[in-house]
């Protein structure tokens, strides 16, 4: 499980451009690339405010950044939780697992108000009322979102 193909890494390419992103990225500097989760030919369409925080060098973790790549990316999620809260989130669940792709992602999901109480943090993108969308809501969301940032 040495490193893999950067050309394969799946968050490389979302970074090169070569996954479409509807409304393009939410933050792009040196140290950090946001977006919110693409549609996917095939697959689920998006949970409608699922982000992803990535950072710009392919390291696997957290524990790779320096010092100024890690404020970047505490930034980067306290920025883009406000914009989801002002967007009408009630929480904004911040998650790093990394199994699937050794590339630091971020995984910001919102809890949105109409979520029924009993349905839990692991499954509040995937009760039948979550809030889903194909490219058009996405790319709305994004250039919601982005204005939100750049606001502040
Ligand atoms: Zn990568």
């Amino acid at each position: 499980m040495a490193g893999i193909d950067i050309s394969k890494c799946l968050v490389c390419r979302e970074q090169r451009g070569e996954v479409v992103l509807p409304g393009g990225f939410l933050i792009n500097d040196d140290s950090v690339v946001a977006f919110h989760c693409p549609p996917v030919p095939g697959a689920e369409t998006p949970y409608l405010g699922y982000l992803f925080v990535t950072s710009r060098r392919h390291v696997p973790s957290f524990a790779e950044l320096q010092p100024g790549e890690a404020a970047a990316m505490g930034t980067a999620i306290a920025a883009l939780s406000a914009a989801l809260k002002t967007e009408g989130a009630e929480r904004v669940y911040v998650i790093s697992v990394g199994h699937t792709w050794p590339h630091l992602h971020v995984h910001l999901i919102p809890r949105w108000p109409e979520t029924p109480a009993e349905v839990s943090w692991m499954n509040v993108d995937d009760w039948e009322g979550a809030r889903r969308g194909g490219a058009s809501e996405v790319e709305v969301m994004t250039l919601q979102l982005r204005t939100r940032i750049t606001a502040n």
